[in-house]
């Protein structure tokens, strides 16, 4: 082979030596342009989209089981097991609230329902049950584990893996063989996310087509408050709130710690699912330097009942929601959607459109008409994908001040 040196090298080669987070960056705005030209037609690039999704969804339930079995016969340590969930739980409740109050504080101040003249008459509202709280509680022991997995229930999941790792730990050297099963298991189920990561751009990119050639401007336009109002409290939430948790409580650079979650962010955004970017999420979490045993147990978790970005969504549709049918909420209505919403945010799964679904439990509790879900419905995805990438980010902030303060980081990276 010559090896001649003044040999340039393909665009191929040089493609492949871009780092990841930087193609899926190319990805995204590739495929916004190429939705924007394509329009309606873009659609037939969703398929490639989809493929991805899929593949990362492939990953979910055995890479979660496998690890948190690992994470806790590694830890051999279960009471600080409980600690650490419990710490999680109060995180995830406490930036939930803040959240939501950063909704509510922009849909006051930006009024983005205000003077909103659309025909009311003809929207039907699409109200779907939302689960109730305790039945979420109840529902977290899974009569039948083999189902859980099957169905892909994470709660149910993570009951059954700390479950079995605590069983495993306490049974001694019997209990050594099958840790080393699934240890073996998790690793590959590691590398298996690192390759399916290397499809992320070209699947972002067809999503993100996707969107674009289907939101129109004609449709965007009417609520481009609102969508303006979301989106800047997500910005402010993730670079204001966690970037100064992150400094503060951490002592990390946030600059540093946001690029290296930025593979995770993008999937986020372009998937609007937390649970599918789980895989991503937990190969940017190695990336700072969380220990495994922590982010195998923390980020599922918060996958599952931690959802910030849904919850400040939520306080500004529900003001633009009372905004548009000229409503005034009293003070105790607005306390009641700060409970609601974090406590409704539980039960909610990361998958695409759920927060809509809980914007129904929402406006139902504090008695606002549940038309207003209709008015949101069109754009909710746009709105979804931001969220989304709040939902994710404050997990893996969670994960990273949980695994600082135990002591659970291989190395500080940021
Ligand atoms: N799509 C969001 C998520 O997966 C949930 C929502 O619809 O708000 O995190």
């Amino acid at each position: 082979a010559s090896t001649d040196s003044t040999n340039t090298p393909s665009p191929w080669a040089r493609w492949c030596g871009v780092p990841l987070w930087l193609k899926i960056l190319i990805g995204m705005i590739l495929g916004m342009a190429t939705g924007a030209m394509l329009g309606e037609n873009a659609q037939y690039l969703k398929p490639i989209g989809t493929l991805f999704v899929n593949t990362i969804k492939m990953l979910i339930v055995p890479l979660v089981f496998c690890s948190l079995i690992v994470g806790i016969t590694s830890m051999q340590d279960t009471h600080k097991m409980g600690r650490i969930g419990l710490k999680s739980f109060l995180f995830y409740l406490a930036t939930t609230a803040v959240a939501i109050t950063i909704g509510l504080t922009l849909g006051a101040l930006l009024q983005p329902g205000a003077g909103l003249s659309l025909p009311t008459s003809e929207l039907v509202a699409n109200s779907k049950e939302a689960p109730s709280f305790i039945d979420t509680l109840v529902a977290i022991v899974p009569t039948n584990p083999v189902a859980a997995l099957a169905d892909g229930k994470i709660l149910q999941v993570i009951v059954f893996a700390v479950a079995l790792g605590v069983s495993l730990v306490l049974i001694g050297e019997r209990g050594k063989p099958a840790a080393a099963f699934f240890e073996s298991m998790a690793e590959a189920m590691f590398k298996l996310t690192d390759l399916v990561m290397r499809l992320a751009p070209y699947g972002v990119f067809a999503l993100m087509a996707w969107v674009a050639g289907s939101y129109g401007l004609s449709v965007l336009l009417p609520l481009i408050k609102v969508i303006f109002a979301v989106y800047l409290g997500c910005a402010l939430h993730i670079f204001g709130f966690y970037g100064t948790l992150l400094a503060l409580v951490a002592r990390m650079n946030p600059l540093q710690f946001f690029k290296k979650i930025s593979e995770a962010m993008a999937v986020a955004y372009t998937t609007s699912s937390s649970a599918g970017t789980l895989p991503a999420s937990m190969k940017c979490a190695g990336a700072i330097g969380v220990n495994k045993r922590i982010s195998s147990f923390v980020l599922p978790l918060g996958t599952t009942i931690n959802m910030d970005g849904t919850a400040l969504y939520q306080g500004v549709c529900a003001l633009f929601v009372a905004q548009a049918f000229g409503i005034d909420l009293t003070l105790s209505q607005y306390l009641t959607i700060i409970a609601t919403a974090t406590l409704a945010s539980i039960g909610t799964a990361g998958v695409p459109g759920a927060g809509l679904v809980m914007l129904t439990l929402v406006l139902t509790t504090v008695g606002l008409p549940l038309e207003g879900v209709a008015l949101v419905a069109g754009i909710d995805r746009v709105l979804d994908m931001a969220r989304t990438v709040v939902n994710v980010s404050g997990d893996l902030v969670a994960t990273t001040i949980v695994a600082k303060s135990e002591g659970e980081m291989n190395s500080d990276n940021c």
